[in-house]
């Protein structure tokens, strides 16, 4: 009976989204006019049962069921009234923004959390799916831990796919998933429902920019940050100086910027934007390999002890710092060493790009500067520094800034398919594909399973072998002249 969802959904309000009880008869009679009824139930609720809820997931069910059962939706536009619904339930805008700020005076973290668990609790965020990846730590007998996720929510793009996007001329309204008109946008077959969402504005180098959690959620309270214009991505020094203001403002969070080029990007280049949450990445926990500088001004700069190419800096000055990133900026992007297959620029098309991660632990900033470059070749037409052909079958993905970072996010369909090479692996030869024909990839997963390896130990094993792909400098003699070489251009 809907009437009874709908007094639950205004209770549930009251209870998890920061509905003012004064409100209540409004919002239950506008819903009930919404799913074609006039008298509100009559009757108890289990009040319990709403207080316990950590998702409203039980509830969305109940309307899609409705919606689906009496008012004949298929289920993608059930889905996307559901939402509507609990957007309609959720604070408006300004005053998750003004709860958002008062709580940001006290403490960053209170203020994120806010906002976490509102989408949560409005169901923008699907926790319940998100929480039903699979999570692991790869760790090696040398070298730093990586961070591996199957994630289950979120669809497989590839690199040429990408490349469209950022050529496509956008006339679509929202021109993209990043702009600040999904607020509120009801949503159709072609672009999400976004009528839960929430973000806030934040100024990042005097500019407009706001702040979201990302849908998928790869890490823990996963955040983007986009700018309030459609325009595309470029690395500057002002990218650095957006990161350290929203560090400032967020000691909690890190923020990352990927770099602004296919294959070495992320999968959004047309919209200005960043990534950030709870400082999880892998990359934090690394080593110094050596210190490469340190400045008048107390600047540290080292090469990382990481798998790809990275040099970390590091200190109280701010703007000293700033101006350093900015050096290595400048030499790294029209940089050649044609020994180590760096070609910077090739006419006016530029390879060299940075993958930029930012954090503020006490009074000292840290920015981490990834550098990347995407060239393809004859041998390597998907990218020289990107994933080789062998580790396609585990990941053929652009490597961006979260996997850059020692973070993996791999494919959905790795769930299926690494229980299928365990079976495959029981068969004789290669008869398993005759049952599993999309094993035909998968042969040296299945090799290794034969050998005693575990699924996961070769997943871990490819992700440290993407990334020592990634490397432009390899961890080999070679590899740490050509750094050497390039860092004599910067100091
Ligand atoms: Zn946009």
């Amino acid at each position: 009976m809907i009437e009874e969802t709908v007094h639950q959904l205004v209770i549930y309000a009251k209870m998890h989204l920061g509905l003012d009880p004064e409100d209540a008869i409004y919002v239950e009679n506008q819903l009930l006019h919404h799913f074609g009824k006039q008298v509100p139930f009559v009757g108890k609720v289990d009040e319990t049962a709403i207080q316990n809820m950590a998702v409203p997931d039980a509830l969305t069910e109940e309307i899609v069921q409705y919606d689906e059962d009496v008012l004949g939706y298929d289920e993608a536009e059930a889905l996307r009234d559901a939402d509507w619904v609990f957007g309609f339930l959720s604070p408006r805008p300004s005053e998750v923004n003004r709860l958002f700020w008062e709580k940001q005076k006290e403490n960053d973290r209170a203020a994120m959390d806010y906002l976490y668990d509102l989408s949560i609790h409005n169901g923008y965020f699907q926790k319940m799916k998100v929480d039903q990846n699979e999570v692991w730590t790869a760790s090696f007998p040398e070298g730093s831990d990586l961070c591996i996720t199957i994630n289950l929510s979120k669809p497989e793009k590839n690199n040429k796919d990408i490349a469209k996007l950022l050529t496509k001329v956008s006339s679509d309204y929202p021109k993209c998933r990043l702009c600040p008109t999904n607020l509120g946008y009801y949503g159709d077959d072609k672009h999400p429902a976004r009528s839960s969402i929430r973000f806030v504005p934040v100024t990042l180098a005097g500019e407009k920019w706001y702040f979201q959690y990302s849908p998928y959620g790869y890490f823990q309270q996963h955040g983007i940050c986009f700018q309030s214009e459609h325009i595309p991505m470029h690395i500057e020094r002002k990218t650095f100086e957006r990161l350290f203001d929203f560090v400032d403002q967020f000691p909690s969070f890190f923020m990352g910027s990927n770099s602004d080029l296919p294959i070495v990007g992320g999968s959004i280049l047309d919209h200005e934007h960043f990534q950030g949450g709870l400082p999880v990445l892998p990359i934090f926990q690394s080593g110094n390999r050596r210190l490469c500088y340190s400045s008048k001004q107390g600047t540290h700069i080292y090469e990382i002890d990481f798998y790809d190419t990275g040099l970390k800096l590091e200190g109280t000055s701010r703007k000293d710092v700033t101006d350093w990133a900015e050096k290595i900026l400048n030499a790294w992007l029209p940089y050649n060493d044609p020994s180590c297959d760096i070609i910077g620029l090739e006419g006016k098309v530029r390879h060299n790009a940075v993958t930029s991660i930012a954090r503020k632990v006490g009074g000292t900033y840290t920015l981490y500067l990834l550098l990347r470059n995407n060239r393809t070749n004859t041998q390597y037409p998907d990218g020289i520094f990107h994933a080789h052909p062998e580790y396609f079958s585990i990941k053929k993905e652009g490597i961006g800034l979260i996997e850059a970072a020692g973070l993996f996010v791999l494919p959905a369909r790795l769930k299926r398919q690494l229980v299928e090479a365990e079976e495959a692996a029981k068969m004789p030869g290669d008869s398993y594909l005759t049952i599993y024909p999309d094993m035909k990839d998968f042969g040296a997963l299945i090799a290794a399973l034969r050998h005693g390896k575990s699924a996961h130990q070769y997943v871990n094993e490819v992700c440290r072998g993407i990334l020592q792909n990634v490397a432009v400098f390899k961890a080999t003699p070679a590899g740490e002249e050509g750094l050497d070489r390039f860092l004599k251009t910067v100091f």
